[in-house]
């Protein structure tokens, strides 16, 4: 299928980052587990008027069969906002290609982090390339944020490695629209605002060639979230801050309510608790 040489124009990602961008605001991408939390994450933009990206790992392909992620391109192109659809931590050559030929994903993370650095860029330009020819964007973590999250395994265990410069030309230089530079962030647990560097200033290395992606956000307070956009973070990575309170939820009315109750309230706490990080991150109203 030829795709259309101004793709970039109509793709989903771009025009919500770019958006966020130039409004100075931040974008939530949820990872999403289940349709209770794909549910809670669109009602909560639509109610909120903001834009939203909902976020799989690859074991909605790998485990799902792709079913949560068609399901979520299809009540996305449904909502009001904008939604874009994004493939997060993608670090499997032949996963990144059958999720680009065969899932309605608007963005995929290109991660081939766990190779050397030749390897990693070589590669990520290949697979770039491979999912622009589908008119999907790209994402990449030059660098490396350590850590590990659910579902995506840490394989290399390297030190935490800083994004430098030099990384990010290299890997703007692969054609990807957007970055995910380590600055001391770390995936998982919270590690805490000390180890966070913002005087390297990545915004004004990367200057407007390609949108930022913060990463590992997890047990961050408001305050940070809204200083790691003013440093230019466009799209929000979000995981826990968004479902904790509909994990709680399960755990304590589990086999106490009828699963009908169990399931609508569970969506609320979705809802509710990404209405507050959408204000937070200043979207609210953006859409
Ligand atoms: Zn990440």
């Amino acid at each position: 299928m030829a795709i259309s040489p101004d793709w970039k124009s109509s793709n989903r990602t771009i025009q919500i980052l770019k958006a966020a961008e130039k409004g100075k605001y931040g974008v939530v991408a949820a990872i999403a587990y289940n349709l209770e939390q794909v549910f809670g994450l669109i009602r909560a933009a639509e109610a909120a008027r903001s834009p939203l990206i909902i976020q799989f790992f690859p074991w909605a392909i790998t485990f799902w069969d792709g079913l949560i992620v068609r399901a979520a391109a299809g009540a996305a192109s449904r909502a009001s906002v904008p939604i874009a659809i994004h493939l997060d931590h993608a670090q499997d050559e032949a996963v990144i290609r059958q999720a680009a030929d065969t899932l309605p994903f608007d963005s995929i993370m290109v991660d081939m982090s766990h190779y050397d650095k030749a390897d990693n860029l070589a590669k990520t330009a290949r697979l770039v390339r491979y999912c622009n020819e589908r008119g999907i964007a790209t994402e990449a973590e030059p660098g490396r944020i350590e850590g590990a999250e659910d579902g995506v395994v840490d394989t290399a265990g390297l030190e935490a490695s800083k994004t430098t410069p030099e990384e990010v030309d290299e890997f703007i230089a692969t054609g990807v629209d957007s970055l995910a530079p380590a600055f001391g962030n770390m995936h998982g647990e919270f590690g805490g605002t000390d180890q966070l560097d913002f005087k390297r200033s990545i915004r004004r290395q990367i200057g407007k060639r390609v949108t930022i992606a913060l990463h590992g956000t997890n047990g961050y307070p408001p305050d940070l979230m809204r200083k790691c956009i003013a440093a230019g973070a466009a799209k929000i990575n979000i995981n826990r801050l968004v479902l904790d309170d509909y994990y709680s939820h399960l755990q304590s009315q589990v086999g106490k309510v009828p699963h009908t109750t169990l399931i609508e309230q569970g969506v609320e706490k979705v809802v509710n608790q990404t209405k507050e990080w959408m204000d937070i991150c200043m979207s609210s109203g953006k859409a």
